[in-house]
């Protein structure tokens, strides 16, 4: 069935009702709830290809993916072959299986890691990289920078406290002081700032966290050089250098953000948190790095991590047989799609005299509704929300589900085929119009 733009919702509408009486928010991670587009979240059904078809029989162009994972689209025939072979074994044993060795081996081949740990999602990962850095260095302060989304650990959802070189405060209630209290929030891509607080706090600093090029903000790549700087600085005053590739991992190129950043240059991260991709749409995530460093947690040595489906050979089936297929021509083609739809929006926004800045971090890319390219936090915050909520809606009416926040990247897949593709350009008009039109009465 193909998208009925005069169609109600009647089947996405009672079931966003009855999950609102058993769920905050209808929903299970906030934002799928449309909170900054409005309307009500599709539910949908079932997926294939580049496609979504919501409970209602309308279909999308799926420009989410999962919010990453689905690099190869969804339903590929042979991710479903592996694990629907993996299932039938069982399911989780609790004890160490094959997928997880492999899985691990290929990750320590593509990515700038001598050994990982498995855990079941991102956060996880960043949680238990920033543990073992602290074990690590007997050190306490940890770095990150405003606009850097690392999961939902307590000590990360930080917001800067009143100078550069203070110590944060909690970013959301639930998280007491003393969980930010050595917590130092940055403006991201400024060297300066990074030196002031390791020249004040050098010391203490166990670790800084930073996202390989971060899409949390949308994408907002490092200046030139800026990843190996952090590198530098950390290594010079006995800190970890942590970049989280959760999002950017096997999905900004075959290696991630470092393939792009680092591959033949002679600095490395000492951690790398892996999640989304290499979980083939199923819940794993990974944090690996140095040897040296990674043999200290338990039960090898005394830091402590653990978990009851870490390394799930479902997921780590889904993963592994996810980044085997994902090969250089699956990244050309994803690179040939979004210059395509990067183009039309290129057209299509000056057309309508919207202005907009797109922004690209290998095959991610993501649009700014502001004439100023964006390097930090505060930039990303002038896009105008309420121009995208009408781009948004208008998409969607014409079969585009793009994702519902004006600050996250927009993800293609290696099933974006010319069809898909084309459904996004001819799309693309009526929304900037529609966005236009929001800022001619403002
Ligand atoms: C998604 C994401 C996380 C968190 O992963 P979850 O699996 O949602 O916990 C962490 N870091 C980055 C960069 C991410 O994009």
């Amino acid at each position: 069935m193909s998208y009925d733009p005069s169609g109600s919702l009647p089947a996405s509408e009672a079931l966003f009702a009855r999950a609102k009486a058993v769920t905050p928010g209808g929903v299970n991670s906030p934002v799928r709830a449309f909170n900054a587009v409005g309307g009500t979240p599709r539910f949908i059904r079932s997926a294939k290809g580049a496609w979504l078809t919501d409970v209602d029989g309308n279909e999308y162009v799926d420009l989410i993916c999962s919010w990453g994972p689905m690099l190869l689209g969804h339903q590929h025939p042979e991710v479903m072959a592996a694990v629907s072979a993996a299932i039938a074994r069982g399911t989780s044993y609790g004890t160490p299986t094959e997928p997880e060795v492999e899985l691990a081996e290929e990750l320590v081949r593509r990515a700038p890691v001598e050994e990982v740990r498995f855990v079941s999602s991102g956060t996880e990962a960043t949680m238990s990289a920033i543990r073992l850095a602290r074990g690590f260095t007997g050190r306490d302060v940890v770095i990150k920078f405003a606009g850097n989304y690392h999961g939902h650990v307590d000590s990360l959802l930080a917001s800067a406290g009143s100078g550069l070189a203070t110590f944060a405060v909690p970013g959301t209630p639930g998280v007491p002081a003393s969980s930010t209290e050595l917590t130092l929030v940055l403006p991201y891509n400024d060297r300066a700032a990074v030196e002031a607080v390791f020249a004040e706090h050098g010391p203490r600093i166990a670790c800084l966290i930073t996202e390989a090029s971060p899409g949390n903000m949308g994408v907002v790549p490092p200046l030139p050089g800026f990843n190996r700087f952090l590198s530098e600085i950390c290594t010079r005053h006995g800190a970890l250098f942590i970049s989280d590739e959760v999002m950017t991992g096997f999905r900004a190129s075959r290696e991630g953000y470092w393939g792009i950043d680092g591959l033949h240059e002679e600095w490395r991260p000492d951690l790398v948190t892996f999640g989304k991709v290499m979980g083939g749409g199923f819940p794993a995530a990974a944090f690996g790095g140095r040897a040296d460093v990674m043999r200290r947690l338990s039960p090898e040595g005394p830091v402590y991590q653990a978990g009851t489906l870490s390394g799930n050979p479902i997921a780590t089936t889904a993963g592994l047989t996810t980044l085997r297929l994902a090969t250089d021509e699956v990244y050309a083609h994803i690179t040939h799609a979004a210059e395509q739809v990067k183009a039309a929006i290129a057209d299509s926004f000056t057309a309508a005299g919207l202005p907009h800045v797109i922004q690209s971090a290998g095959t991610m890319f993501s649009v700014f509704l502001d004439d100023a390219p964006v390097t930090d936090f505060d930039g990303a915050k002038r896009t105008d929300e309420r121009a995208y909520a009408a781009l948004f809606h208008s998409m969607l009416d014409q079969g585009v589900y793009l994702p519902p926040s004006a600050y996250e990247a927009w993800f293609l897949s290696s099933a974006h085929d010319d069809k898909a593709i084309q459904q996004i350009i001819d799309a693309l008009p009526t929304a900037a119009r529609a966005a236009a039109a929001t800022q001619e009465n403002k």
